[in-house]
């Protein structure tokens, strides 16, 4: 390959572990998980240096037999001893390199399930933020697809492999004169530093190319797809489309050339190097043989040698550049997995204290919170004050970007306000360990998920649910009723992309389905942050109130953008800009006509025009 080990990316240094650090974890590591890989890592360079030197010594044997006259049975015994040696060594080799290789997926996926413990148990804002969510994809490139990790597997011993003979052959070349090693790491210096340079090149028009195929696979994917062909027909883009597409094409086609002749310019200059380097010793070494200082057979030793041992620097050092970008790679994934899960670990609360809060139900107070995102200026949530009783129906409704969603991660405690407090039955939010509240909390969020496995694992998030809780959940959930016409009832298994014969539940059913999901956790705190949004609002409306009905006596918070679907609520808060504007009943906020009750006809009026027009619609048949 012309490209030799490619670009020189992630060359610089980042993250706070050292080299020797990282690779220190790593075969800690993989002595701890993988001992027999550990073994042979280091059985098979040594294996190969035997093999190979035993190689290096034959044809010096060969000369010696032929020029001192051995005996025939003495030279072939010699002979035989070195191909036995070398053949062993070389075997061996090749098999203990091979299980290494193979070894590589075992490795990783040792730290596949830490990896996913860790993504699932930090804290929201943790996960949210960006320098996790760097360490994160990192650790999972690694991981997942050997980015790094199966590179060290292999490099390491690599560099080894090259090592042990650079310092034997070194030791015995300098017995001859001490500058021929000398020399011969001087030449394979330049010759690295010409193939650094090169690469450097690369890197650099690496960002170039990568910005050409990002602009070729878009143009392809565009012209390609159904929903782009639609305009390229329609609009006759086919001659300016490919005339584009062909104009990237020249332009990666040059981007390519360039760096083409930067390896070819170099890879000269590496030819000439070697030329004069080998001219200047073979010729010294040439030399004192005609002199007599040495015999037919050492030269013969010393030429094969110096070969290796030049091949083995140039080898060996490009390897070992590549080390930096493993050990860059190694020291996201540690961070990743070294990163503080929670903010206020070890700080639980007595278990009696929970459950007395299990029997008795939550109260809810905010004091003077805001927020405002990282790296944001302006809060998204302003100075509120707000208490949310014991078994109290609450509305939070506002239009879109008023900030509900974020109070929700706030009371949820994803996030913690950057101004004030809340406290829960009294006691600081931020002082209760997260598990243990979120014990409390049946949530359901815009982006539910529904996860590969069965429906009755999806509402009891175990494999082993609690048959007569499960029952009553399915029956006041009606959702009993969807499952009654499924042959495996609650043992359907969902998610098509993962099984094959997975059901698909319409919007309506899947609402059903949380609903169970919620009433099986039986939380003392209900809130339901628009999870209906797809749903038509009069849908909406008829899950909002079920879940008012069987909600009865539990704090609930019942978010949404449509005013009608809350109209039940006992108290009912507008939110806008972030701020609490408006707070009544339906009825006094509608007598009092304000914001609320602009909105409420607003709302009202559309959705009024919509059922006409959907009447309107089936009349005419459409
Ligand atoms: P709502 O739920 O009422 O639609 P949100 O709480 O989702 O409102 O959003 C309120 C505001 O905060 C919006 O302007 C939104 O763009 C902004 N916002 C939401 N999430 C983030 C985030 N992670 N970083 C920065 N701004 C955000």
């Amino acid at each position: 390959m012309i490209y030799d080990n490619g670009p020189m990316l992630e060359k610089k240094k980042h993250g706070k572990y050292s080299f020797w650090s990282n690779m220190l974890y790593h075969l800690q590591n993989l002595f701890r998980w993988e001992p027999g890989i550990f073994w042979l890592s280091i059985l098979w360079p040594v294996a190969a240096f035997i093999g190979n030197f035993a190689g290096n010594l034959l044809p010096s044997v060969i000369v010696e037999g032929l020029t001192q006259g051995w005996r025939m049975e003495t030279a072939l015994l010699r002979i035989l001893l070195l191909v036995i040696v070398m053949l062993i060594g070389n075997t061996t080799c090749y098999v203990a390199s091979n299980l290494v290789s193979l070894g590589n997926n075992t490795y990783r996926t040792h730290y596949a399930r830490p990896f996913a413990q860790k993504k699932m148990r930090v804290d929201y804002d943790i996960l949210e933020s960006e320098q996790f969510q760097n360490n994160a994809n990192a650790a999972y490139t690694a991981i997942f697809h050997g980015r790094g990790l199966t590179s060290l597997i292999e490099i390491l011993p690599d560099v080894f492999y090259c090592a042990m003979p650079l310092l034997f052959y070194g030791v015995l070349l300098a017995r001859v004169r001490w500058w021929i090693p000398l020399l011969a790491l001087v030449s394979s210096v330049i010759s690295m530093g010409l193939l650094k340079f090169a690469r450097g090149k690369h890197s650099q028009s690496y960002p170039v190319q990568e910005a050409i195929s990002k602009r070729l696979s878009y143009l392809t994917e565009t012209s390609m797809e159904p929903a782009g062909g639609k305009d390229i027909r329609m609009y006759h883009m086919a001659d300016w489309l490919l005339k584009k597409y062909e104009d990237s094409l020249n332009q990666m086609n040059r981007e390519y050339a360039k760096v083409h002749n930067w390896y070819t310019l170099t890879g000269t200059g590496q030819v000439l190097v070697d030329l004069v380097r080998n001219g200047l010793i073979y010729g010294y070494l040439l030399m004192i043989a005609a002199a007599g200082e040495i015999s037919l057979s050492e030269f013969v030793l010393y030429f094969g040698l110096l070969n290796s041992f030049s091949g083995y620097f140039t080898y060996g050092s490009g390897q070992a550049l590549f080390l930096g970008v493993c050990s860059n790679v190694l020291s996201s994934m540690r961070e990743f997995f070294e990163a503080k899960e929670h903010r206020n670990e070890g700080e639980n609360l007595p278990l009696e204290e929970v459950e007395r809060w299990i029997d008795g139900g939550l109260t809810l107070e905010l004091r003077n919170v805001s927020f405002t995102y990282p790296g944001q200026e302006k809060p998204v949530i302003s100075h509120i004050n707000l208490t949310i009783k014991l078994g109290e129906k609450l509305a939070l409704i506002g239009l879109n970007g008023a900030g509900k969603t974020t109070l929700v991660k706030l009371l949820c405690g994803f996030y913690q306000p950057t101004e004030g407090e809340i406290l829960v039955n009294g006691l600081p939010l931020e002082k209760i360990e997260r598990r243990q509240y979120y014990s409390l909390l049946s949530v359901l969020f815009q982006d539910y998920t529904i996860l590969p496995g069965t429906v009755e694992e999806n509402i009891a998030s175990t494999y082993h649910p609690d048959k007569a809780r499960m029952e009553r959940a399915l029956s006041e959930s009606d959702f009993g009723t969807v499952l009654s016409k499924l042959s495996h009832k609650e043992e359907s298994f969902l998610v098509k992309e993962v099984y094959d014969d997975a059901v698909d539940f319409s919007g309506g059913e899947k609402q059903r389905l949380l609903l169970a999901r919620a009433l099986y956790k039986d939380a003392k705190l209900l809130i339901l942050d628009e999870p209906t949004a797809a749903l038509d609002p009069i849908a909406e409306n008829e899950i909002y109130l079920k879940y008012g009905e069987l909600g009865e006596g539990k704090t609930s918070v019942f978010i949404s953008h449509r005013l009608s679907s809350t109209r039940f609520c006992a108290r009912i808060i507008l939110l806008e800009n972030g701020r609490i504007a408006e707070e009544g009943t339906h009825e006094s906020l509608m007598e009092a006509g304000g914001r609320y009750a602009e909105l409420f006809e607003m709302q009202s009026r559309y959705y009024r025009e919509q059922a006409r027009e959907e009447k309107r619609r089936r009349m005419m048949g459409d």
